[in-house]
């Protein structure tokens, strides 16, 4: 299916690896010009060097981190008037919520609730001008099902679920609409280090951590960030303008319930 968007513009945030990178390559395979960003210059711009050698699309880079003032201002000077905007950051750190001052549930809700609006903010107007705009974020399973150790996670993105079911509903008569993925288990460096996190901390090997983890997963296996950004690259195509608003899991049928 050609989705139609071939030509368009996506700002893709904190894309140099994992499900970020895997939105973007299936972006730039429907021929999508992209602005991608991350911290870090170097594994950014082998991705884009990648996904250029891989698609011949344009893609700009853009180093900084999406969750200040200063990283977004450099990713919207790139990346003004996106076509598609895909929201993504790091996830915040396990713990115990007893344990979390004030800064640590503010760097969260800066990190993956208030960094997402304020991109929001600055692009959907000119969305709802050219009559057509496409918004993912990227949130959790832990929206649908929490995550105990991961109170920071349940708490910021549920925020942002929230605001989003709102928004949602405003922006769709425009051909603007805004919907979210949950990721389950996917093979990424963030799942590697959890896994590490849950090994050392259950006295188990990193392997036996993993067999675990695959034991709550029906699929038996984890995601591979490549399915996950052709579930993006969906969500963003002319076809979908019909969807907004929506949680979409993507997670080896691991969440339990029957909605
Ligand atoms: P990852 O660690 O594999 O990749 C993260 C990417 O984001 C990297 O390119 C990194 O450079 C970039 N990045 C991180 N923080 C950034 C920042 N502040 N500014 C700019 N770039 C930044 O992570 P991932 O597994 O792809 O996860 C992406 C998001 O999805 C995270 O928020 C994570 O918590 C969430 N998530 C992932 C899974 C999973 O199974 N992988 C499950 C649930 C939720």
């Amino acid at each position: 299916m050609d989705l139609g968007i071939r030509g368009k513009t996506a700002l893709v945030c904190a894309a140099s690896k994992g499900l970020g990178r895997g939105c973007a390559f299936s972006l730039a395979r429907e021929g999508v010009n992209l602005v991608i960003t991350a911290r870090g210059r170097e594994v950014l711009e082998k991705t884009a060097q990648e996904i250029r050698s891989a698609t011949n699309v344009r893609v700009t880079t853009v180093v900084g981190d999406i969750t200040t003032d200063e990283g977004r201002r450099a990713a919207l000077a790139a990346c003004p008037a996106p076509d598609i905007l895909v929201n993504n950051a790091g996830g915040p750190p396990t713990g115990d919520f007893r344990d979390w001052d004030r800064a640590t549930w503010i760097k969260a809700l800066d990190a993956n609730m208030l960094t997402p609006i304020e991109l929001i903010k600055a692009t959907v107007d000119g969305m709802i001008a050219r009559k057509f705009g496409r918004i993912v974020n990227i949130t959790s399973t832990s929206v649908k099902a929490p995550i105990p150790a991961l109170g920071l996670s349940n708490g910021a993105r549920t925020g942002l679920t929230g605001f989003i079911a709102g928004l949602a509903r405003q922006t769709a008569k425009h051909n603007v609409t805004i919907n979210n993925l949950l990721p389950g288990s996917f093979l990424t460096d963030r799942t590697r280090q959890t896994i590490a996190g849950f090994a050392k901390a259950a006295g188990l090997t990193e392997d036996q951590a993993a067999a675990e983890r695959l034991k709550t997963i029906p699929a038996g296996r984890l995601g591979d960030p490549a399915e996950f950004g052709e579930a993006c690259a969906y969500l963003c195509s002319a076809q979908a303008s019909y969807v907004t608003g929506q949680n979409f899991l993507i997670d080896g049928g691991a969440y339990p319930g029957t909605f």
